[in-house]
């Protein structure tokens, strides 16, 4: 019963421990942010919504929803296997030109399937342009040929 009264001697202690502490929680937070703050600069890299694989800006898909957000995928194998199970919340298809990297818009685009692939996790063998001569080059070096555009929405 006694032990109630003894107590208050400690609480200076304490009340220093969780100064420490404070400080040291304080220290870890802004260290954490820096480290957020660097990763999302120079270290973020987009992952496939459909396979989970690193996105690589040459062969990245976007396909974008009704609600205005963005989903990436890694290579046009795995954005239409994503867009055949979700056509009824997708608004259009970005796709990158393979040549020079510039996105367009998926019924703008010149699609080849060839013996090329890229994505070796996916076989990916559907290669995306904005020009037509840079597809029938593509076509003829891989021994590919024309196809539709694989992101057609019927309305
Ligand atoms: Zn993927």
């Amino acid at each position: 019963m006694l032990s109630g009264f003894y107590n208050d001697g400690n609480r200076t202690f304490d009340t220093d421990t969780m100064t420490k502490s404070f400080w040291i929680g304080i220290i870890i937070i802004i260290i954490v942010s820096v480290m957020g703050v660097f990763y999302q600069k120079y270290l973020s890299i987009h992952h496939c919504a459909y396979d989970g694989s690193a996105v690589t800006a040459i062969y990245e898909v976007d396909i974008v929803l009704n609600d205005g957000s963005v989903k990436k995928f890694c290579s046009i194998y795995c954005a239409t296997k994503w867009f055949k199970i979700n056509i009824q919340v997708v608004d259009h298809v970005i796709v990158t030109d393979e040549i020079r990297g510039n996105k367009i818009d998926s019924y703008m685009a010149y699609f080849v399937e060839s013996d090329l692939i890229t994505n070796k996790t996916n076989n990916n063998r559907i290669h995306a342009f904005q020009q037509r001569q840079h597809a029938q080059t593509h076509a003829k070096k891989f021994n590919g040929s024309a196809i539709d555009d694989p992101f057609e929405i019927d309305e």
